[in-house]
């Protein structure tokens, strides 16, 4: 298998983020800022199928890099994922290297 290097800014990975995030239908149509594949993946983690708080797991099915989970409301469309379910690859965490110009 082939290693991937993540040679996308931070700030081009949390844009790509806020889109699938703000479309979730559109994930398929939306390049991984890294390796440009269409391999996005975004669900969200809850303990209840209903439970508005839940953590956010973003990552490249491709290159296998992505963010770190952070707390957030499903939007409208959403991948809901109730927690102990879910099936995550062992993805690698984009460091926010300072550089968040949108
Ligand atoms: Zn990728």
């Amino acid at each position: 298998m082939k290693e991937f290097v993540n040679r996308a800014p931070f700030g081009e990975w949390l844009d790509a983020y806020e889109r699938v995030y703000l479309s979730p239908k559109s994930i398929a149509n939306i390049e991984c800022p890294n390796c440009r594949m269409r391999f996005l993946n975004l669900i969200f983690l809850s303990k209840t199928v209903d439970d508005q708080r839940s953590r956010s797991l973003f990552w490249c099915g491709s290159c296998l890099w992505g963010l770190i989970p952070i707390p957030a409301t499903p939007p409208p469309g959403g991948r809901r994922v109730t927690a102990g379910t879910e099936v995550v690859p062992n993805y690698r965490i984009v460091v926010d290297d300072g550089d968040n110009a949108t």
